[in-house]
């Protein structure tokens, strides 16, 4: 099924783009509990949690010669809302709890993206231990190169417009031993459950987002976006020619999403 929003040139994509996320932005995060049946909360659980201990690093001073603790630089790219800056702060918080491990920032193309995440770090009284930032993925020239430990991208890569672009500057912001980690919709792998997903996907979705955000068209071209991206090993293959190594993935649901993992080395 195709809803009509192909074939549309570079700035028309970009554009578009941002008007969903503007008209999505203050009802965005009930809409993902709708949509998943909330089940896009353990999707994030399970992506933070791959990232393993969150500890600060030892650095050796060169002039000195003596070590010094350094905190992780995480960079979430199209974060949005900050769901998952936010899971990686409480994660680092639970992991070392004698001093904050991790130094984040969360950026997003979409003002009112990030203005809705900043009221939400607000409330969660998570606001003083997060940055944010406006920022194009595929244009990170405010970030220095070879300056952080993690770079993630949840459910945004899909709508970066140069997604080789954006893979590039994810690998040129990472230090060397850093790792990139993306999070997005995926190849069903499992028979019986890619029939009820096409079928949710295509007539439940873009009527919900009719009956709880008023607007079906953002929705259609989520649905839509969701099957142009290429499937897990296409993208695991993109990956690795921005120059990661190790590139791995997870199938989570059956391959309704996966965990893209890589490595600079
Ligand atoms: N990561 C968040 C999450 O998991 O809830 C938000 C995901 S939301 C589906 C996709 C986000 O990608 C939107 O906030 C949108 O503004 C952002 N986005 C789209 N194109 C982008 C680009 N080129 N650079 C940075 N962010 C972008």
């Amino acid at each position: 099924i195709d809803f009509g929003f192909k074939d549309v040139n570079y700035e028309e994509k970009e554009k578009m783009v941002r008007q969903v996320f503007s008209n999505v932005a203050d009802s965005y995060d009930v809409m993902n509990d709708a949509m998943s049946l909330g089940v896009h909360r353990c999707w994030k659980d399970q992506f933070v949690n791959q990232l393993g201990p969150l500890r600060t690093r030892r650095v050796v001073v060169e002039t000195s010669n003596q070590e010094r603790e350094e905190k992780l630089k995480v960079i979430d790219v199209a974060g949005g809302t900050g769901d998952i800056s936010f899971r990686i702060l409480n994660k680092a918080k639970k992991d070392s709890p004698t001093q904050l491990s991790v130094d984040i920032t969360v950026s997003d193309i979409n003002p009112n993206m990030l203005e809705v995440g900043k009221k939400r770090a607000v409330e969660q009284g998570l606001f003083h231990d997060l940055s944010f930032m406006e920022l194009n993925a595929e244009n990170l020239s405010n970030l220095k190169s070879d300056d952080f430990d993690i770079y993630t991208i949840a459910f945004g890569i899909r709508n970066v417009t140069d997604r080789q672009k954006a893979l590039k500057e994810a690998y040129r912001v990472l230090r060397k031993g850093g790792r990139f980690m993306c999070l997005e919709f995926s190849e069903v792998e499992v028979p019986g459950l890619k029939q009820f997903y096409d079928f949710y996907s295509f007539n439940i979705i873009p009527q919900l987002g009719q009956f709880i955000a008023n607007d079906i068209d953002s929705y259609q071209y989520l649905v839509e976006s969701i099957r142009k991206f290429p499937k897990q090993a296409e993208f695991a293959k993109l990956i690795e020619d921005a120059g990661f190594k190790a590139v791995t993935y997870t199938n989570l649901t059956g391959g309704i999403v996966a965990i893209h993992s890589g490595f600079k080395v």
